[in-house]
């Protein structure tokens, strides 16, 4: 089958690892165009995917932030509802993860 989005390559069936926001979802079957390389997940798989993302508790819409600078160092502000969905309710220590080949700054709550 032709590629619908490049329409120079085949899209061949096979497994794929999915992730979301860095963490490793699991294996799903995708058609995967040899051209371009983008993945066509069928309604089942993707019904699939998304319930393997919710078990991991990854479900839910980035939330913008901004970073302020304070004195020398910067401080990011969280909002209220996001705080509290990871259990935060006073101020507290957490753990920063930088992934800076991604641009992504992952902060884990202990
Ligand atoms: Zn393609």
């Amino acid at each position: 089958m032709k590629c619908p989005l490049c329409d120079g390559g085949n899209l061949k069936r096979r497994k794929v690892e999915v992730e979301k926001y860095g963490t490793p979802v699991g294996l799903f079957a995708a058609e995967v165009c040899s051209g371009c390389g983008e993945q066509i997940f069928s309604s089942k798989e993707a019904a699939k995917i998304e319930a393997a993302i919710k078990k991991l508790g990854l479900w839910g819409v980035p939330v913008p932030s901004r970073v302020y600078k304070v004195g020398g160092n910067f401080v990011i502000s969280l909002k209220k509802k996001v705080a509290e969905s990871l259990g935060i309710t006073s101020p507290r220590e957490v753990i920063l993860v930088p992934q800076v080949n991604r641009n992504r700054l992952v902060v884990e709550v202990p």
